[in-house]
């Protein structure tokens, strides 16, 4: 239901792009695909589908695209006819068929192939999919099934305008995903999910809503970690999203556990087990996201999936990762302490997103021959200091010498038109982000989609009157609809009235923007 709904909308929301004109056959195996996936990809007729018996429709986790190029996309979806309980397949390797259509009648099949939703793998799929740019139907068949369909998009050469949706932390047990309905009825030509895309704590009996809860226990292997992938996943309003638009996805903390840095866990007592648990945190975070990426290779190694992405001359998009790299958290990790930091905070050995990736990050832009230059970023990066206090060890606060760095490098880079897009904190913000001496860029924090707010909405005068922050808004979930042209920025703040209500209507907190060139940020007039 959601999904025909999804689709007629975002066929009537494109414009020209909407019909690719010279649709190729069969493309398979993009070259980008990773050696380390050993999935085959063969080229195959719409007519040639696997023939296996299954007891069960195997698509109850629906279907995904990301990543999406100027070439390829990457169509994603996973096996499971029983999602709460291990995915209930088989242990063979399963081949699957997928197919992209112009329309979404399938009457013509513009690519096809063939990938196996390999058992060690969860039974997920992660197709490369080399298509016109443009916009595309696609679907998944095995057996006597067909998959939902869903709406993806190769990235323009050109392009004009650009709409994206940002959103990130979506904690099921604290309320509806009323803001992937919104989102989904939006048809944004992409999302960027920041992260939060699960939250790791046990079940709680007797949560708000209650029909909503966990169930099982804290995970920390694989298959605990996919049968909490597949609880979030079984949401129809999280499927539309999904199905609506290709995303980009990045991590954040509770994709693993709350506040971990590196290889550090939360509790100091875990930290034998930890590894182990990363990985498969990590694995599962793989499995279940449509990335352009080869799975994790080894407990304990790096798993880099900071990435940049392009969206015509408009965009140069660099997708960060704040968690695999940081220094832990200084001064305790304490959280709304009045007291000036500790001296710990301003030692400049503190890294948080690590050497290499904060070099990656200033070449990435410095390189970038956009329009608008684009981080999506986990943590706030904004001054939120209060009278020398840092109210949260966990954000770029408590990285104060990293974050001076990086501003200045970006700065004596010439970074024109710097936007930073970030989630984490469960609160709508609008910031300036500045060097100790100079003007850089504005930041534009989205609220949760469903998770509860860290702060009392009593605080949100407070937070006003800092001098970095021009808004914020505490109160509700949501999300943030940002439109793009090369001489305007637009961020337009969707706001859930109830999030405890599966049909609550969703409706415009404000509206701002940022004047190409200008580096300032005001209400849209
Ligand atoms: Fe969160
Ligand atoms: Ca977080």
């Amino acid at each position: 239901m959601f999904l025909a709904g999804a689709a007629a909308v975002a066929v009537t929301a494109c414009s020209d792009d909407s019909t690719p004109s010279a649709p190729t056959t069969s493309t398979n195996a993009a070259p980008t695909k990773p050696s380390s996936t050993t999935a085959s990809t063969t080229t195959t007729s719409a007519t040639t589908l696997p023939s296996i018996e299954l007891a069960a429709d195997p698509f109850t986790l629906g279907v995904a695209s990301g990543d999406p190029d100027t070439d390829s996309v990457v169509l994603w979806t996973r096996l499971a006819p029983l999602p709460l309980e291990g995915g209930g397949m088989p242990a063979d390797d399963v081949p699957v068929l997928w197919e992209a259509s112009a329309t979404d009648d399938f009457a013509s099949i513009a690519a096809s192939g063939q990938e196996v939703a390999k058992a060690d793998s969860g039974h997920s799929v992660h197709a490369f999919a080399e298509l016109p740019q443009g916009t595309w139907f696609y679907r998944f068949r095995v057996g006597q099934y067909t998959s939902p369909t869903g709406i993806t998009r190769v990235a323009p050469t050109d392009a004009t305008e650009v709409r994206f949706a940002a959103a990130s932390c979506q904690h099921y047990e604290a309320g509806y995903y009323a803001a992937h309905r919104d989102l989904a009825e939006h048809a944004p030509d992409f999302t960027l999910w920041l992260g939060d895309y699960i939250y790791e704590d046990a079940g709680t009996v007797g949560g708000d809503p209650a029909a909503r809860i966990h169930l099982d226990a804290e995970p920390t292997t694989l298959e605990q970690y996919r049968n909490r992938y597949a609880r979030y996943k079984t949401d129809a309003n999280l499927q539309a999203a999904h199905a609506s638009c290709p995303w980009f996805v990045i991590w954040d903390d509770h994709e693993v556990e709350n506040n971990y840095a590196g290889l550090l866990p939360q509790e100091p007592d875990d930290l034998s087990e930890f590894e182990a648990r990363r990985f498969a945190a990590y694995t599962a975070w793989w499995e279940h996201q449509p990335v352009r990426l080869p799975p994790p290779a080894a407990a304990g190694e790096e798993y880099r999936i900071y990435r940049d992405a392009t969206w015509g001359e408009l965009l140069t998009l660099v997708l960060l990762d704040g968690r695999q790299y940081r220094s832990d958290q200084a001064c305790g990790d304490a959280v709304l302490d009045l007291e000036p930091a500790c001296a710990e905070a301003a030692d400049p050995s503190r890294t948080m997103l690590g050497d290499a990736q904060e070099q990656w990050l200033v070449d990435t832009l410095t390189d970038s021959s956009a329009q608008w230059n684009v981080i999506g970023n986990q943590v706030v990066m904004a001054n939120a200091t209060l009278n020398g206090a840092v109210l949260n060890y966990d954000q770029w606060d408590g990285y104060p010498v990293a974050r001076e760095r990086l501003l200045a490098s970006l700065d004596t880079a010439g970074i024109q038109n710097l936007i930073v897009v970030t989630g984490d904190i469960h609160l709508a913000a609008v910031a300036h982000l500045r060097t100790d001496d100079a003007a850089v860029g504005v930041e534009f924090v989205t609220t949760s989609i469903s998770s509860g707010a860290n702060l009392d909405p009593q605080l949100t005068d407070l937070l006003k009157s800092f001098p970095d922050l021009v808004d914020a808004e505490l109160a509700h979930r949501g999300y943030t609809l940002h439109t793009v042209t090369p001489d305007l920025w637009t961020a337009e703040y969707r706001v859930v009235t109830d999030v405890a209500s599966l049909d609550s209507e969703v409706t415009t907190y404000s509206t701002y923007v940022v004047e190409s060139g200008s580096n300032t940020v005001a209400p849209a007039p």
